[in-house]
């Protein structure tokens, strides 16, 4: 027992004497992992076996491979292609999993405090002592303040997936009945997502797949134009953090399956059998419409989960983002002590130094031309040249930074053509402002995760011979290690047989059926083992012949 709630102290209950593999690490330092999503096993995949004595927390005993996720609601693809068991990813680090739900750490004990239920259902709680930690834990839906969302679907996990499919599934045999009224028939076919992101336009896109191309066969009763499917965006675009292209070619693709998009419009209420929004007109007006609805699935974005909040409180002034726990480049929670605790995905920010950036940049510019930083007059094209090169650096801002033009023009007070330093460092604080840093995407945390492992291999190496002591102490990771730099590899959207592919400035590709292979098979390479490969072209093969399997 121990720490400040003098609770029970986990290590006791590990046995480490097992066999010679976990003997030989039991005395490594001890790095506990909270999350067991594309972070975690990120890291878990890329870290050498032996040098660190590891344990997983995590409520959930899998994996998930959540691209999938929208084409497992509708049955493309079979659940169990989808997970991968912890321990399984585990095994290969002789680590520890324990099934539970972090709720607080304490810093200066060094200790995660978990909690669980037991064989009665009431709840218990333990400590985990940590020498290195990392905070993958993940986000949760947004609920942006909306009513009724216990009438709506999410799609986070894979009880939610397989509560979509009964639900969908069950609305159309209801729909069959000869007992059911038109208006009732009608109501139920109607299936509406909300929020235009990637997650909620695959969804549209899949459900769209489904209702043509096998329902009509399987539910000769039920007539195509009974059935529609409705996306509710709050911006004037779908997918609107990808390139314009992109974008518009998703709208045109759906305006053309008849997928009805609402743009411009927020939810108010989610109602057992309709929705209730309010849509901005063009003159600016806003009007308040309904629409009856079987089916709503909630997919606007993330927040962060309450163990994240918790912890953001209690870290106090240094974690300022209210989306996110802060890190440093080197993915160091802010305000922890150096070298002990990390976050990464979702969860994680590395904090924004855009602004320190351009200064730097600016300086340079200023030195070159043998002046004095502060007297500095910055022309257009000089804002040009900054432009491109934050584009370059930071290249999923680049939705933000289409209207840096603007901006120049915008900020050039005494309209001289020019900045002068005072007229740049305001609207430098306000992109910093303005940019959400890194996007919430598996992509981003996988390559966090990787980046961890490979910066916890190199210290381990690095500290043969040293004791754990050591090893935690100070700017270690600073001096062995480089900074995290993100590589934005492009984003994938699913939108009904064809994939819109961003792949970043000038590298835009949409449609075609070849896109569908291209998508398939980068998630493919993505995926994790060789087993859910299998599982999941095993899934394809059989649509392919088949049909989906409801
Ligand atoms: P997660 O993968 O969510 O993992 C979090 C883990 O932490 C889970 O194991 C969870 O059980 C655990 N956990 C939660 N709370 C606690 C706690 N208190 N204590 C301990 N453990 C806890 N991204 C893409 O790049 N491309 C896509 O195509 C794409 N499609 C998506 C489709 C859907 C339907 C969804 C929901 C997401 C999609 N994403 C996609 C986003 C991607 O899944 C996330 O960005 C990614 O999962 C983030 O990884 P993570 O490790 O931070 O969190
Ligand atoms: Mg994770
Ligand atoms: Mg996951
Ligand atoms: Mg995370
Ligand atoms: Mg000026």
């Amino acid at each position: 027992r121990g720490g400040p709630n003098n609770l029970p102290i986990a290590e006791v209950f590990i046995d480490d004497d097992d066999c010679e593999e976990k003997k030989r690490i039991k005395d490594k330092p001890r790095l506990v992992v909270l999350g067991g999503g594309w972070g975690g096993v990120a890291l878990l995949k890329s870290l050498n076996p032996d040098d660190y004595h590891v344990t997983v927390i995590s409520p959930t005993n899998y994996f998930l491979f959540t691209p999938m996720l929208p084409s497992a609601t509708v049955g493309t693809l079979e659940f169990r292609s989808l997970v991968e068991p912890i321990r399984r990813v585990l095994s290969r680090v002789h680590g520890h999993f324990i099934r539970a739900k972090a709720e607080d750490v304490h810093f200066s004990d060094k200790l995660v405090e978990v909690s669980q239920l037991d064989s009665r259902g009431r709840e218990v709680r333990f400590y985990v002592p940590y020498d290195k930690l990392v905070i993958a834990v993940g986000s949760v839906t947004n609920p942006h303040g909306v009513k009724g969302l216990d009438n709506a679907f999410f799609l986070k996990d894979i009880d939610d997936a397989r509560k979509i499919r009964n639900q969908v599934i069950r609305n159309l045999e209801v729909a069959c009945l000869p007992t059911t009224s038109d208006e009732e028939r009608k109501r139920l076919l109607s299936f509406v997502v909300s929020g235009g992101g990637p997650t909620g336009v695959e969804f549209a896109a899949e459900m769209y797949d489904l209702l043509n191309e096998d329902l009509t066969r399987h539910f000769p009763r039920l007539l195509r134009n009974e059935i529609s499917v409705h996306l509710i965006q709050s911006r004037s675009h779908i997918l609107n953090t990808y390139d314009e292209t992109v974008s518009k070619y998703a709208e045109d693709r759906f305006a053309r399956d008849q997928v009805d998009v609402l743009t411009n419009s927020r939810v108010k209420e989610v109602c057992p059998d309709k929705i209730v929004f309010t849509q901005k007109q063009e003159d600016g007006s806003l009007v308040t419409k309904e629409l009856p609805a079987g089916f709503v699935l909630w997919s606007t974005g993330v927040s962060p989960t309450a163990l994240c909040q918790k912890l953001a409180h209690k870290l106090g002034s240094v974690q300022t983002n209210r989306h996110a726990l802060e890190t440093d480049t080197h993915l160091r929670l802010n305000g922890t002590p150096l070298g002990d605790v990390y976050a990464i995905g979702d969860c994680s920010t590395v904090q924004n130094n855009i602004a320190d950036h351009i200064i730097t940049f600016l300086r340079t510019l200023a030195w070159k031309h043998g002046k004095d930083p502060e007297t500095l007059q910055l022309h257009f094209k000089d804002w040009r040249q900054v432009a491109h090169d934050v584009k370059k650096r930071f290249p999923q801002s680049v939705n933000h930074l289409k209207r840096l033009d603007k901006l120049f023009a915008e900020f050039d007070k005494d309209q001289s053509g020019t900045l002068d330093f005072g007229e740049l460092r305001e609207l430098l604080n306000q992109i910093d402002s303005k940019l959400t840093s890194l996007p919430a995407t598996a992509q981003r945390a996988h390559q966090q995760g990787y980046y961890l492992a490979q910066k916890f291999n190199k210290l381990a190496h690095l500290s043969e011979g040293l004791s754990a002591n050591d090893i935690r102490d100070g700017d270690l990771d600073a001096a062995a290690y480089k900074a995290f730099e993100y590589h934005h590899l492009g984003s994938l959207a699913y939108i009904g047989n064809s994939a819109v592919f961003d792949l970043g400035e000038g590298w835009n590709l949409a449609g075609g059926l070849w896109a569908v292979y291209a998508w398939r098979s980068v998630y493919f390479a993505q995926s994790v083992s060789f087993r859910t490969r299998c599982l999941l072209a095993m899934d394809w093969a059989k649509r392919g012949l088949f049909g989906r399997g409801e």
